[in-house]
């Protein structure tokens, strides 16, 4: 069972136990009931259940309790200490219902009937095997445990993209590979899967094999039970070729399929080359790209080099949709032929030793690569799952929030603007934070102010404990774009000691 928590802010009413002081309040005793109730909690538990575990030799007075409170016994354990679960009467609230039965002295404790989901975890070997380092680092390979984009964590909270549309530009894809054929996009109006830009048709194969690499790590089918995993493990792929089977291209060809995908609704476009020439052109397209909300991934090169001091494109258009990837290794450090630049290089994404689908059979994949052609779709499979989940938040919104999200790495300082690699979970669900604001006077009495922090319209609930052991839902509410939620308990006055911590739906 994993109730889907990420984390959590932890402060005190008054005392405080070892290991958890982050404040020491004192607060008068006093015996109140509140006036009102704050709001409604966030429903991370279900409205009509509650479990209590009976204290030994109370039976008569707690069946006697439940009659009082209409509350009905749904189920009863013995051989799990008697616990019960009980029906809650229509109208009556489980915060308000869990309290009094804490405060009937014939429990040992009462808890919500927390929803619960499965762990999602893919069956894909690949993924299973450990061989996909970046998204999941325990350390094998003699990889340093954690330097990962933490998927797993982050597919408990959303793992499908399955209407974002997520252009390719590159060589074309293999798009009858096993693990790829199910996540291509279908082309309404021939049925095809994108544009080959050479010869005007929607001809996508791919002749050289560069694309369907990129494809596999950004989008590769999740859970089939075959080959790999991608970042969303349902995504609609679409090809943009741009580059022969040599691995060339040029600026016109690039137009044309940044104009195809703006046409066809891409929402995510993923650039997994460079030159050092300046276009125009293309920099006008990635721009008209942006005025439709496209965010432009774009990979940062493989030459070793400063790119604030040798631009490389599109790495280096300087719009506010275009965002460059340098590439990490398994023990996060900076891939050692990465480009990187503190302003030119946004943020970094694992790209070293990267195992993936290719393109010479429909049941081939790679043996390890590296480069920051690898990196960049770690994060265009990012911003598909992040549109997927805020799909009314702008480009910027969308950005903000993954280079905000980044674990800043010593190797990283000043190689890249944000510091940091790339986390997927931090990026979908932010940490959520529970610390002091203020004093405020509450009907006579002076009690605290708690703010909690986390990212903009988040939805959180604050539980409540007077042992660190049993926590009960206080209060629920959203965070202000501003990222900020303050709240305060009318009854902290009644226990000689009351925890606090916030909790966050993902
Ligand atoms: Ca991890
Ligand atoms: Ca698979």
């Amino acid at each position: 069972m994993t109730h889907s928590f990420w984390n959590h802010g932890l402060a005190c009413g008054r005392t405080i136990g070892v290991g958890v002081a982050i404040i020491v309040l004192q607060f008068p005793l006093r015996a109140q009931t509140p006036p009102a109730r704050l709001s409604a909690p966030v429903m991370t538990y279900r409205a009509d259940r509650i479990l209590v575990m009976p204290k030994p030799g109370n039976a008569s007075a707690l069946t006697a309790f439940h009659a009082q409170q209409h509350a009905a016994i749904l189920a009863e354990y013995p051989g799990i200490g008697g616990l019960q679960v009980l029906q809650v009467p229509a109208g009556e609230t489980i915060p308000t219902i869990i309290a009094n039965y804490e405060q009937s002295s014939l429990v040992a404790y009462a808890e919500p009937d927390y929803l619960c989901h499965l762990n999602a975890t893919p069956n894909d070997p690949k993924y299973l095997d450990g061989t996909l380092w970046g998204l999941n680092n325990t350390g094998q390979g003699g990889g340093t445990p954690d330097a990962d984009i933490d998927a797993p964590e982050a597919w408990d909270v959303l793992r499908f993209a399955s209407n974002i549309v997520v252009a390719i530009l590159d060589t074309g894809i293999r798009y009858t590979h096993e693990d790829l054929a199910a996540n291509m996009w279908i082309n309404p109006v021939d049925g095809g899967h994108g544009l080959n830009a050479f010869t005007g048709t929607n001809n996508v194969m791919d002749d050289q094999g560069h694309g369907t690499l990129v494809a596999g790590v950004l989008g590769a089918v999740g859970d089939n039970g075959k080959g790999i995993v991608g970042v969303a493990w349902r995504v609609q792929l679409m090809a943009g070729k741009c580059f022969d089977s040599g691995g060339n291209s040029s600026d016109s060809l690039i137009v044309a399929c940044i104009d195809y995908a703006q046409t066809n609704s891409a929402k995510i476009i993923n650039a997994s080359f460079d030159s050092p020439g300046f276009s125009l052109s293309v920099s006008n397209a990635i721009l008209s790209a942006r005025n439709a909300g496209i965010i432009f991934v774009a990979s940062s090169g493989n030459n070793g080099a400063n790119l604030d001091l040798a631009p490389h494109y599109p790495a280096c258009y300087d719009i506010d949709n275009v965002v460059s990837v340098a590439a990490t290794t398994r023990n996060d450090s900076l891939w050692s032929l990465s480009n990187y630049g503190a302003t030119n290089v946004d943020l970094a994404a694992p790209g070293d030793q990267i195992y993936t689908t290719w393109s010479p059979t429909d049941t081939f994949y790679t043996s390890l690569f590296s480069g920051t052609s690898l990196a960049a779709p770690y994060v265009a499979g990012t911003f598909a799952l992040m549109k997927a989940k805020y799909p009314a938040e702008t480009h910027q919104q969308l950005i903000a929030r993954v280079l905000n999200a980044v674990d800043p790495l010593p190797a990283l300082a000043g190689k890249c603007a944000t510091g940091g690699r790339l986390n997927l979970r931090k990026a979908l669900s932010p940490p959520i934070n529970l610390t002091f604001h203020s004093m405020l006077n509450f009907l006579g009495q002076t009690t605290a102010q708690w703010r909690i922090a986390a990212g903009p319209t988040r939805n959180f609930v604050v539980e409540a404990s007077t042992n660190l052991t049993t926590w009960s839902p206080v209060y629920g509410g959203t965070t202000s774009a501003a990222g900020t939620a303050d709240f305060f308990d009318p009854l902290t006055g009644n226990f000689p000691r009351r925890f606090y911590r916030v909790v966050a739906e993902p």
